[in-house]
């Protein structure tokens, strides 16, 4: 059994398929309108996501890029016949995808099976990052290197999730003050390099690596070789 979330304005179309997959023995719910629809998806409560172009509130390929941005749920766009545009978009912004409508309902029962089936097995979205070693998990706020734990103050940890997170990319030192310290930090503008040093000595030192790179004048920057 799945839970299925079902995002269309059209109540008889929306009605219509409810029917058929709770006839084959899935959990349904519904939303009339992209806002709602948004909330719902959000909750992760889902196995796949129905979702139409054409909603009230939201367009449908908004939905889907901002249910992207937080989660991999197999999603199938219902689109107008023709509409081809809204195919491209939806494909290209993360759609499973789609079918156009009017549409028979076997083809959708199939469809879904199809997305629902492809998913299984994928691994959660990960929290995790990891460079050279060194692995820095989100959700347990907790740094490893080659497995072993490594004790960080939480800037130092916020500012290894920043590098980390924009690793090959130069962060120039306000850049990572403000987003280590916040914008209203007063304090001392050499604060990053103070931090900078703290990581150093407890990671690249102590593991003999080369994490952080300083770019001379500009900032920091975390390689992937
Ligand atoms: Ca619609």
């Amino acid at each position: 059994m799945s839970k299925i979330l079902i995002i269309e304005d059209e109540a008889k179309i929306a009605r219509f398929i409810e029917l058929e997959l709770k006839h084959e023995g899935n959990e349904v719910d519904k939303a009339a309108d992209g806002r709602e629809g948004l909330d719902k998806a959000l909750t992760g409560q889902y196995d796949l996501i129905l979702l139409d172009v054409m909603l009230p509130g939201l367009n449908g390929l908004e939905v889907l890029r901002r249910v992207r941005l937080e989660s991999d749920v197999p999603i199938i766009m219902l689109t107008a016949r023709d509409a081809v545009m809204d195919k491209v978009s939806g494909l290209d912004a993360g759609a499973d995808d789609y079918i156009t409508k009017p549409f028979a309902i076997e083809e959708l029962l199939a469809r879904i099976r199809v997305a629902l089936k492809k998913h299984v097995g994928v691994a959660p979205k990960s929290n995790k990052l990891e460079v050279k070693g060194v692995s820095l998990d989100e959700d347990r706020h907790e740094v490893t290197v080659n497995g072993e734990n490594v004790e960080l103050s939480n800037r130092e940890f916020e500012l290894l999730h920043t590098l980390m997170q924009n690793k090959n990319i130069v962060m120039d030192r306000d850049k990572l003050m403000n987003l280590v310290c916040g914008y209203d930090y007063m304090g001392e503008t050499n604060i990053i390099d103070v931090y900078i040093r703290y990581l150093r000595t407890k990671i690249d030192d102590r593991y003999g690596i080369k994490l952080i790179n300083t770019v001379r004048g500009v900032g920091y920057i975390i390689k992937e070789d």
